[in-house]
């Protein structure tokens, strides 16, 4: 299986295998201690209660190693001991105020949702205050509604249990990228050279190179990152979003080099892709976002035409629009003219590249970071 060989290990994780009722887990974690910014204030809490159902993560690709392990995100959880879905299994999170308002009795949902980041310190509380017990992490960035508000908490149902989550915690860590899995595809490889150059560059090496680098710099900053290719070979074109899909990933970024007929246009790009189902506005939204942030970035810092952001042509590019999650495809330079093909040999301009494509994701998450929209 190709995907198979595609999944680097995230350096920054370890696994470690846990039993917790009698499941067991492996759990991704980081080797250094991070800071639970909920708990800065917290009180010494216990474990949570033996009522509680814990999920049981599962994945759809089997990890190669332990670290592997650690680079994936559990797709989906139920119950244990259960068939029935979460919200109707809802095994009463321990006692306490939690329980006051269930779900159901709760006038219709108001229109208004939390956005969860996976972040180390985000966690469901059995009531609106930093002294009430933890019943579960947080370890899926997801957006769920908002199902009562109390000062700055929220009380929202995940994954089958309904607690609080402190909104500054949710604001400081969407704000930030640690946790954040990130999905970089270098365009094309092996067979596929991509574009060439005059001098014989080929494009599948320069986005290999920078996306290696730009992977390397957002581990740095905390975020899991999973490339489609580590080196150089084909990978078909619809694995590439299936692979960021299966993952969860809160974000897909597919690195290219343009190239026309033209030899002197030239300059930076980037695109975003529009679905036309009324479902995927939220990601458009957000899509967009990520796609000027990137671009603006890109603009600031390279000394390179802005060519700007683009709606992906036609019905789309395929690795946007099979993606499930905010998707950009970043069109670094020409490899048709001589002024950005020598650009694009240079190791400082791929790394400039990828250091003011970080700093867009950055500013992305930034723009995120209010805990709830409407
Ligand atoms: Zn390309």
């Amino acid at each position: 299986m190709q995907t198979g060989r595609l999944i680097p290990l995230a350096k920054s994780l370890v696994a470690v295998p846990v039993t917790v009722l009698g499941l067991s887990l492996m759990l991704a974690v980081s080797p250094s201690p991070a800071a639970a910014v909920d708990t800065l204030t917290a009180p010494t809490t216990t474990a949570p209660a033996a009522s509680l159902s814990i999920p049981t993560p599962t994945y759809t690709s089997t990890p190669q190693t332990p670290a592997a392990a650690a680079a994936l995100k559990p797709v989906s959880a139920q119950p244990s001991g259960s068939t029935a879905p979460p919200a109707a299994s809802n095994a009463a999170p321990a006692s306490g105020s939690s329980t006051a308002a269930p779900a159901g009795a709760t006038p219709p949902a108001p229109p208004k949702e939390l956005i969860m980041p996976n972040c180390p310190g985000v966690n469901l509380r059995s009531g609106p205050d930093v002294k009430n017990e933890i019943l579960i992490e947080i370890d899926l960035s997801d957006t769920v509604p908002v199902l009562e508000e109390k000062g700055d908490w929220y009380k929202v149902e995940y994954k089958g249990v309904t607690g609080w989550v402190a909104g500054w915690v949710v604001t400081k860590c969407s704000a930030s990228l640690a946790g954040k899995l990130i999905v970089i595809d270098p365009g094309h490889g092996g067979v596929d050279s991509g574009a060439v150059g005059r001098t014989g560059l080929k494009e599948k090496e320069v986005n290999l190179d920078i996306a290696q680098r730009l992977g390397k710099l957002l581990r740095e900053q905390g975020a899991r990152v999973v490339l489609t290719r580590e080196t150089d070979v084909f990978i078909p074109l619809y694995d590439r979003p299936a692979l960021a899909n299966r993952l969860h990933a809160d974000l897909f970024l597919s690195v290219h080099a343009d190239s026309t007929s033209k030899s002197d246009i030239n300059g930076t790009s980037t695109y975003y892709y529009r679905s036309p189902e009324p479902s995927r506005q939220g990601i458009f939204d957000r899509s967009i976002t990520l796609a000027k942030d990137v671009q603006k970035s890109l603009i600031s810092g390279l000394s390179i035409t802005d060519r700007g952001v683009k709606k992906s042509p036609g019905i789309g590019f395929a690795v946007l629009r099979e993606s499930l999650m905010p998707s950009i495809l970043v069109e670094t330079a020409f490899l048709s003219n001589s002024s950005d093909e020598a650009k694009l040999k240079s190791p400082d301009f791929r790394q400039s590249t990828a250091v003011f494509i970080a700093r867009g994701l950055t500013d992305y998450f930034k723009s995120l970071a209010s805990p709830v929209r409407f």
